[in-house]
């Protein structure tokens, strides 16, 4: 099976949860991020706990932290600290080598919402994350318009009975356009809803999705206006 369909079903299967993942073990991250990576969570990652801390400041788009306690730089429970200071409600799985109970005490008192102590299975962790990322979003909206539904929580897309495969992109690009309905947006509008770490899309990139969405919609009765020189607006078809 090529790669391109592997993706597609990992794709079709649920829309891929975003993790950071802050571990100063290369070796170990880099375990850790495949693991996720194969079913099917898109994972950012870092080495170092100043450097976590500045990008959960400027707010990165993800649904757990999974955040190791030794951390050069400033550690774990710093991190979750700062977060909880900023009255961020952000899932955080803490992971520590140490066995001590006053280190687990102190993480969840600080705000981390779980915990596991290494050497951990692999099966664990992905299970622990999911289940934080589901108890973090206890009111997933289904959108519908014409004939398609989006379940936000299951991540499944339907067109009456029938399933839609859609990319990441592809469905970043209709959950935003559905959630504004009947009203104009931008490309950068869409631009911005749609990149989880800020990496270069350019507008032309955005027609690509677009076009691609509308191909998968056609049936659905309802449409992708283009609004000449500014943006989209998605509509029922009359
Ligand atoms: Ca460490």
């Amino acid at each position: 099976m090529n790669c391109r369909i592997m993706r597609l079903i990992q794709l079709t299967m649920a829309k891929p949860m975003h993790v950071l993942l802050v571990e100063d073990d290369a070796v170990l991250a880099d375990g850790l991020a495949r693991i996720l990576q194969a079913n099917g969570m898109l994972v950012e990652t870092v080495g170092d706990g100043a450097l976590a801390d500045q990008m959960l400041q400027r707010g990165l788009d993800v649904a757990v932290v999974v955040l190791d306690i030794g951390l050069p730089g400033i550690d774990g429970f710093e991190v979750v600290r700062r977060l909880r200071s900023r009255a961020a409600s952000l899932p955080v799985l803490l992971l520590t080598a140490r066995d001590a109970i006053e280190d687990r005490v102190r993480g969840l008192e600080l705000g981390a919402d779980d915990y596991l102590v290494k050497p951990f299975a692999s099966a664990e962790l992905v299970a622990r994350i999911r289940a934080l990322a589901r108890r973090a979003s206890p009111h997933p909206a289904v959108l519908s318009l014409g004939r398609l539904t989006l379940d936000t929580g299951a991540k499944r897309a339907h067109i009456e009975q029938r399933a839609l495969e859609l990319s990441v992109r592809e469905w970043a690009v209709l959950e935003y356009l559905l959630q504004h309905a009947a009203r104009v947006v931008s490309k950068q509008q869409i631009i911005d809803a749609i990149l989880p770490w800020g990496d270069d899309l350019t507008l032309n990139a955005v027609e690509v999705y677009i076009s691609r969405v509308r191909l998968k919609i056609a049936d659905a009765g309802i449409s992708i206006r283009t609004i000449r020189g500014f943006g989209y607006m998605l509509e029922q078809s009359a």
